[in-house]
């Protein structure tokens, strides 16, 4: 017999990396414009964020959130189905279909609980889930919830997903394909044509989690369908109100008829409260600035351009990202820690992913680009990797270019970095 917690008393890894000086969670912000914000009193650049659009600070997202409170109050107090369903809800539903070019939506409080609750009341008994191997953890929650079963394919590579299809798809009833629209931390966009293709041919429904898509994807930031000219080729498209969107909460869009089934089945929306009135109303705000207002946009996409282009430039390995994700390979997981912190020290605020979220050897600082950067903040932080990429000795004459591209082609399946991105 062992004590429940003895598990919690050995657990060393996160205060090995707090002792040395080099822990690049819990940062507590003081103050943020979105793009910059304080820590430990002293102003950085943030690109470790997931506001694309820049939207969190927009005074029309600002008065929207305050009207919304004014009229509604703070909270919900309870779910959607019972007493906690708002008219404001409603109407973000409806926007947000329309918008995205679907028949109907259901908004829930988070975009995780969003996966998880409509996966597990869509995929029962006897019916399959193919997952890309890189998938978010919220679908992998889905997964694990739902009485199906599901089935890996090596990441967006959809010659494993046929030869999974051919091998299984006859012992299943109904299946599911699921993958991100733009993966979150290798910033790559899913083989949305080609999937589509094979859901066809296989008799499968495709699920995209379009939770960095929306807002950056499509000519209005409609999504992953959008930027291929497929609109209406997804089955169901879910998405999150915490990264563009400025906001918390999310969807799952689709026809009226499979919404509603959702509606009635998904357990974390049934017993959950409601999305709040000051985030609907934000998001709500948002949807307006993005049709009315193509700048955030393009501003999106020119600093994104920009970083990519430079990036590579100075000689990082960015997996070929064509995205405003812009990973940059480092190698082991202690190098990406005290790179981070040095980033740090220097006036920018990134995030590492290291192992089990990326191959062991293969950590990266995943950085991210946004509507509201501006050049001068954008610049400042090419010259502090500039000199920090050759300090490390991965970037630079004799630097570990080579052995890096070697890494990204075996790990992440990244063939060519001849191109800089558009
Ligand atoms: N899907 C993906 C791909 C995500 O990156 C995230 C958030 N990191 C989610 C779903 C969950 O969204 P939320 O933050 O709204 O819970």
């Amino acid at each position: 017999m062992n004590d429940l917690f003895e598990k919690c008393r050995s657990f060393e890894d996160a205060k090995r990396i707090q002792s040395a000086g080099i822990y690049p969670f819990f940062r507590p912000i003081e103050s943020t414009s979105g793009s910059t914000v304080v820590t430990h009193g002293k102003r950085r650049v943030m690109i470790g964020s997931n506001n694309y659009l820049g939207l969190t600070h927009n005074p029309r997202v600002q008065a929207a959130s305050k009207r919304a409170i004014d009229q509604y109050g703070t909270g919900c107090t309870g779910s959607r189905l019972l007493n906690g369903n708002l008219a404001l809800h409603e109407e973000l539903e409806h926007r947000l279909a329309a918008f995205l070019g679907k028949e109907a939506c259901v908004v829930f409080a988070t975009g995780f609980l969003s996966n998880q609750g409509a996966l597990s009341a869509l995929v029962g008994r006897g019916d399959v889930i193919y997952s890309d191997r890189e998938n978010h953890a919220s679908i992998i929650e889905g997964q694990r919830a739902a009485l199906g079963e599901t089935v890996k394919f090596r990441h967006n590579d959809m010659a494993d997903l046929e030869r999974v299809l051919s091998l299984t798809r006859s012992k299943y009833q109904g299946a599911l394909i699921v993958a991100d629209g733009i993966f979150s931390m290798s910033g790559d966009i899913f083989n949305f044509p080609e999937a589509v293709r094979l859901a066809e041919k296989h008799n499968c429904r495709i699920y995209i989690d379009d939770a960095h898509a929306l807002g950056v994807l499509g000519t209005k930031g409609q999504g992953t369908e959008h930027h291929f000219n497929m609109a209406g080729e997804a089955d169901l498209v879910m998405g999150t109100f915490s990264k563009s969107f400025a906001s918390i909460g999310g969807y799952v869009a689709g026809t009226e008829e499979v919404i509603h089934y959702i509606k009635h089945k998904a357990r974390p929306f049934m017993f959950s409260a409601a999305m709040p009135p000051a985030a609907a109303g934000a998001v709500l705000e948002c949807l307006k600035i993005v049709e009315e207002e193509p700048e955030h946009l393009e501003n999106l996409w020119k600093n994104a351009s920009h970083m990519s282009r430079e990036l590579m430039r100075l000689g990082y390995n960015t997996l070929n990202s064509r995205t405003p994700i812009i990973p940059l390979l480092i190698g082991d997981d202690l190098r990406a820690f005290t790179f981070t912190q040095k980033l740090y020290e220097r006036g920018v605020f990134a995030t590492p992913v290291v192992s089990p979220a990326v191959p062991e050897g293969c950590a990266l600082i995943r950085t991210s680009y946004m509507a509201s950067h501006s050049m001068d903040d954008l610049n400042y932080v090419l010259d502090v990797l500039d000199k920090l990429g050759r300090e490390f000795g991965i970037t630079g004459q004799g630097g570990r270019q080579d052995e890096l591209a070697a890494l990204a082609q075996h790990h992440f399946g990244v063939k060519s970095l001849a191109h800089a991105p558009a």
